[in-house]
């Protein structure tokens, strides 16, 4: 497998790639987190939820405006506090490299 002065080792399966490229093409994983403008920050992410996370602020961070807006809809019901809950724990277990994967996937 020859590797051009342009390409960068996948970290994860080895695969030659592009370097600036965001997700290798062979495996899926996200090479490069700094290139990607929705990378965002897990541990202000985890601290946005753990102290107003019941508001939805760790959605507003992460640019979920309509699932944010849910949050607050939904404060009366109580089914904030619950997600908040949810969350927390969601968060607080998933690795940093999990988080940005599934980030930039929109999967979280
Ligand atoms: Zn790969």
């Amino acid at each position: 497998m020859e590797v051009t002065l342009s390409q960068v080792l996948c970290f994860s399966c080895g695969v030659p790639q592009e370097i600036g490229q965001e997700v290798c093409s062979a495996c899926g994983v996200v090479m490069d987190v700094s290139a990607s403008t929705r990378s965002k920050s897990k541990t202000t992410t985890q601290t946005l939820c753990f102290t107003m996370g019941f508001l939805g602020a760790h959605r507003f961070y992460l640019g979920q405006w309509k699932i944010a807006l849910l949050y607050i809809v939904f404060i009366p019901t109580g089914a904030s506090v619950l997600a908040w809950f949810i969350e927390s724990i969601r968060l607080y277990r998933m690795s940093p490299a999990t988080f940005q994967s599934k980030l930039a996937q929109g999967k979280i």
